[in-house]
């Protein structure tokens, strides 16, 4: 039997408690299953800032866990930001162990609110354009640890009266290379019973991993897929996106042709615009060539700028001639409109910035 969405959070409660797992924790404070089933619905149903605040549990019963160091967060907000324009928050959160990661919440005009998760803290992909990729690899994160900035979010905006409309796992990480954790994550979001996020309100945005998307095909679940393709050819490819090496793009579109045909969901294809390197229209081409006649969406990203990255992004009107051809050939696209760059809040600029990591070091 699959692990629950309460069990995964439960065990992970526990054992930050210092418990060496839920078993040991309910029989210590001889704790009824609905006790349990409490605690995990204020914590993510309800959004209860700790476990104090649960006032549907006995007095005791909270104070004793409160010394026991039962927490519900697992993260903790160091630094928070907020754009200029008031659209994008930018929370730079400590992990347990001293390791930070960033979360991005933005709320756009109208009732949108999407949040943009990590992962891992770092990235081992290293894609030339990013920065979370040039600064290297920390570790992965626990499904509650990913979670929790979703909550983080979820409980600042109920405070203004708003709402976690969409999770993207869009920050810094890859997801797929913590496939199992991410998709606790995905069930603790989705969980009717707690966070209950749906799953078409999920999208997950990786760098290709083929045997992962295979995976992910086979889970035959509603969470969106997002591949960041960003050329179209494998010399491109491959000239700025190490991956590229080991899986090439013409066995990455045949993942996507399978996953199309067994889920009927439709694939969004990342692509982001560099001057002189991918902008081209032989490259336009070739990218509609690779798109044309399935289920793919192309999401055009206006080129971030990041602190140790050689390039340049594309012009606004080259990025518009680059659209045209796309839309000749009959490929849906959109230009995805940047958001936070005044706080390094936007792709490919998350890093994590108040500790220097090991390669900064070097
Ligand atoms: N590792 C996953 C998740 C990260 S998603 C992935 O690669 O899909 C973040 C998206 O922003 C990816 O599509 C990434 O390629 C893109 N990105 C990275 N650096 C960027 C930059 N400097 N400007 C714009 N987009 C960038």
């Amino acid at each position: 039997m699959s692990t629950t969405a309460q069990e995964v959070w439960l065990e992970d409660a526990a054992r930050k408690a210092g418990f060496g797992g839920t078993a040991e924790f309910v029989a210590d404070y001889s704790l009824k299953p609905y006790r349990l089933s409490q605690l995990y619905r204020a914590a993510t149903k309800e959004l209860v800032e700790d476990v104090e605040r649960v006032t549907v549990l006995p007095a005791d019963v909270r104070r004793r866990l409160g010394e026991t160091n039962f927490r519900f967060e697992s993260i903790e907000p160091v630094v928070v930001q907020r754009s200029s324009d008031g659209q994008t928050t930018k929370g730079l959160f400590r992990l347990h162990d001293g390791n930070e990661v960033e979360a991005v919440l933005m709320e756009h005009w109208g009732d949108r609110t999407t949040v943009c998760i990590s992962s891992q803290s770092g990235c081992a992909y290293a894609c030339a354009f990013c920065s979370t990729g040039q600064a290297g690899y920390t570790r992965n994160l626990s499904a509650v640890e990913i979670f929790d900035q979703a909550r983080y979010f979820a409980r600042e905006l109920k405070s203004r009266g708003k709402k976690i409309t969409n999770v993207v796992f869009m920050g810094q990480g890859e997801p797929f290379a913590n496939y199992d954790a991410v998709m606790d994550a995905v069930r603790l979001l989705n969980d009717p019973n707690g966070f209950g996020l749906g799953h078409r309100h999920i999208t997950i945005s990786t760098v290709g991993l083929v045997p992962q998307i295979e995976r992910f095909t086979a889970e035959n679940i509603q969470v969106n897929l997002a591949i960041s393709l960003h050329a179209p050819t494998d010399a491109q490819r491959s000239s700025f996106m190490p991956v590229n090496r080991k899986f090439k793009i013409g066995e990455l579109m045949r993942a996507c042709e399978t996953y199309v045909e067994k889920t009927r969901r439709k694939i969004f294809f990342e692509y982001v615009m560099l001057e002189n390197v991918n902008d081209d229209d032989e490259s336009a081409r070739a990218l509609a060539k690779l798109m044309r006649g399935h289920l793919y969406h192309v999401n055009l990203i206006p080129y971030n700028a990041t602190p140790d990255a050689p390039m340049r992004g594309t012009a606004e009107a080259r990025i518009r001639a680059f659209q045209r051809i796309l839309d000749d050939a009959g490929v849906p696209t959109t230009v995805r409109t940047p958001m936070g760059r005044d706080i390094a809040a936007a792709c490919g600029q998350l890093r994590a910035q108040t500790q220097p990591r090991a390669k900064a070091a070097l």
